[in-house]
Parts: structure tokens; C-alpha cells; sequence
């Protein structure tokens, strides 16, 4: 697959963990002239085998066209790559993305920092594993300045998936992160202490899963249903008042603490729920917690 863009077909990728890679081979199997480079050497083997050129330096890697993806840990480690003098010299009149996860904030810290040196700034967030880089799967979020971003776009495409564009606000693809994030990581922290409690209960994993599956497939048009009424600000909890929720919620704290099963986490939605129901909003649905957790 070629690239169809005024700019030459070439882009630079720093940081060769195991996304950084997955980035990289993508950009490769689509036909870019790759160049990679990773602070610790040896990572490149595989890809250098498929074609990549390796750098010597992030500055030489960065020189070698007019775009850079950074996929590195976090901020502080994009900061240790791109803010050495001779890199950010490099960088001059060049774009980096970076597709790095980090917070708003920092994404916004790191524009400004490129505006002062005359470097242009896409700010992204990588919402899939890297398995489904390159395939129809992927989810890429991006924001920054629209223009550039269609500049570069026909080059982001041949990571595969869809590339969403929310807006010129550079900490905006930051922000769904840390929300996608939040979801993602409760409710994995809610599975893997379901799977204590049931295994506390003589049931296992397996016999679990296509009952967690259930769970799970309840969730999307719940996440609906829940968005149109927390932002319509009705809270309705006809149906499941949070009065009924917190009370399951109380059911698994002592199921797990009866198996010596630390339900800290229950306790803390417990707890959440029942501040809620204190305030007079028993009768409110689950939404209601939003709405009192942002009140300050
Ligand atoms: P890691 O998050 O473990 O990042 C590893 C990379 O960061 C390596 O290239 C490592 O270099 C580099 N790094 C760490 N510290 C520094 C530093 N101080 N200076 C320079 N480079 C540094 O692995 P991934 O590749 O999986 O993730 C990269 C990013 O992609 C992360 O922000 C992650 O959240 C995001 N992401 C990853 C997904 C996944 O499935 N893996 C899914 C979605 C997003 P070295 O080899 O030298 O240690």
C-alpha cells in the first residue's frame, strides 16, 4: 500500500516497546520508509530485518523527515527523548504525534514547549493492544491543530483502524484516554476480584466467563442510556434506585470479606453510593455518583 501525500512516504517512530514496535511494523508492512530508534539499542532487530533503518541518535532519527510518532511510556520519558538541545533543534519545522499515554495537562505542557521551538505538535492516544495495530481494529484518538492534522492523516491511516479527530484543544485526546482509561481499569479491578471471590466460592474462571460475559454485554447500551440522562442531568433511577444498588454493593463486601478477601474497592463504591443516598437522592439512579464526586 502506498501513501498518497505531497510528503515523501517516510516517518520516524521513537520508542520501541512493544507498541512503539507494533507502530513501526505497521508503518512498514503499509510501504513507509521507517526509521526507528529506541533508547535502549537492540530493539530495532525485527524490524531493521523487515526494513527499517535504524538511528544512531533520537536527533539523526528525527532528521530523517518531516514526521515523528513518539510511543514511549509515559511524559516524563517523551520529555527525556524530544527536549534534548540537539533534538528539539532537529525537530524545527518538523511534526511530532505523540501516542504516548499521559495526562492532559502534560499534553498541553508538551505543545507549548513545541510551540516555543518552532516544532509542530499532534497530541494522540492509542485505545486498542497492540495486536490490532495495523488491522481494522485499532482506535486512534488524536487532537491539535486540524490542518496539520490532515497533513498528516493519509500516514496515520496505515496504522490501521480509525483515527478520530476531537478537536484542536491539544489536551482533548488525553482526556477521553484518562476517562477510557478509568473505565477500563475498574472494571478489570471489579473481574479479577469477582474471579477471587468465586474461586473463595468453588467456582472457577471458566465456569465464570460466559457469565461475565453477560455482564460485560449489558454495559454499551447502558453507557447510552446513562450518557443521555448525566447530561441532561435527570438521574432517573426508576427501575434501580441507588438505595437497591447499594445494597448488592453490601452483599459483595461481605461475601468477600467472610473469605478474608479484601473488598477495599466495593467499600470505596459502597461508601460512594451510600454519601448519595445521605444527600437525599436515594431514589436517583447510579449516574447521580458523577454529579456528586465533580461537586467541590
Ligand atoms: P511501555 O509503556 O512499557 O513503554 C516502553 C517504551 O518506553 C520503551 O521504548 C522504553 O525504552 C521507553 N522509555 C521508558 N522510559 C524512557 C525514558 N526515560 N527515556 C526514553 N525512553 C523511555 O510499553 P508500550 O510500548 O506498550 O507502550 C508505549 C505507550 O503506548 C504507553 O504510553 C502505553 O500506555 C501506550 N499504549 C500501549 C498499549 C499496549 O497494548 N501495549 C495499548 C495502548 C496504549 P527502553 O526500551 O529504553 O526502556
Amino acid at each position: 500500500m502506498s501513501v498518497h501525500t505531497d510528503q515523501p512516504a517516510t516517518v520516524t517512530v521513537l520508542g520501541l516497546g512493544p507498541m512503539g514496535r507494533a507502530l513501526a511494523q505497521a508503518f512498514l508492512a503499509a510501504g513507509l520508509r521507517t526509521t526507528v530508534w529506541n533508547r535502549t539499542p537492540g530493539r530495532d532487530a525485527d524490524l531493521v530485518a523487515r526494513g527499517a533503518i535504524p538511528a544512531s541518535s533520537a536527533e539523526e532519527a528525527v532528521a530523517a523527515g518531516p514526521l515523528t510518532v513518539v510511543c514511549v511510556v509515559n511524559y516524563d520519558a517523551s520529555d527525556a527523548v524530544l527536549r534534548q538541545d540537539a533534538v528539539a533543534t532537529a525537530l524545527k519545522g518538523r511534526t511530532v504525534v505523540n501516542l504516548s499515554a499521559d495526562t492532559p495537562e502534560r499534553a498541553r505542557d508538551t505543545a507549548e514547549w513545541a510551540a516555543r521551538h518552532g516544532i509542530r505538535y499532534l497530541d494522540g492516544a492509542i485505545m486498542t493492544p497492540t495486536p490490532t495495530i495495523g488491522t481494522a481494529d485499532a482506535v486512534f484518538l488524536h487532537s491539535g491543530p486540524e490542518e496539520l492534522y490532515r497533513q498528516h492523516r493519509p500516514v496515520l491511516d496505515t496504522l490501521g483502524g480509525t483515527h478520530t479527530h476531537l478537536g484542536e484543544e491539544i489536551g482533548r485526546a488525553a482526556a477521553y484516554d484518562i476517562a477510557l482509561l478509568d473505565i477500563f481499569w475498574t472494571a478489570m479491578a471489579g473481574y479479577v476480584h469477582a474471579l477471587a471471590v468465586a474461586r473463595a466460592e468453588g467456582v472457577t474462571a471458566g465456569e465464570l466467563a460466559p457469565f461475565a460475559q453477560g455482564i460485560a454485554t449489558i454495559l454499551p447500551p447502558l453507557f447510552t442510556e446513562f450518557a443521555a440522562e448525566t447530561d441532561a442531568g435527570t438521574h432517573s433511577g426508576e427501575g434501580n434506585p441507588i438505595t437497591s444498588a447499594a445494597s448488592t454493593m453490601a452483599h459483595v463486601v461481605h461475601a468477600s470479606e467472610a473469605h478474608g478477601i479484601d473488598a477495599s474497592l466495593m467499600r470505596v463504591i459502597e461508601g460512594q453510593a451510600r454519601r448519595v443516598i445521605a444527600l437525599g437522592h436515594g431514589s436517583d439512579g447510579f449516574t447521580r455518583i458523577a454529579e456528586v464526586l465533580g461537586r467541590r
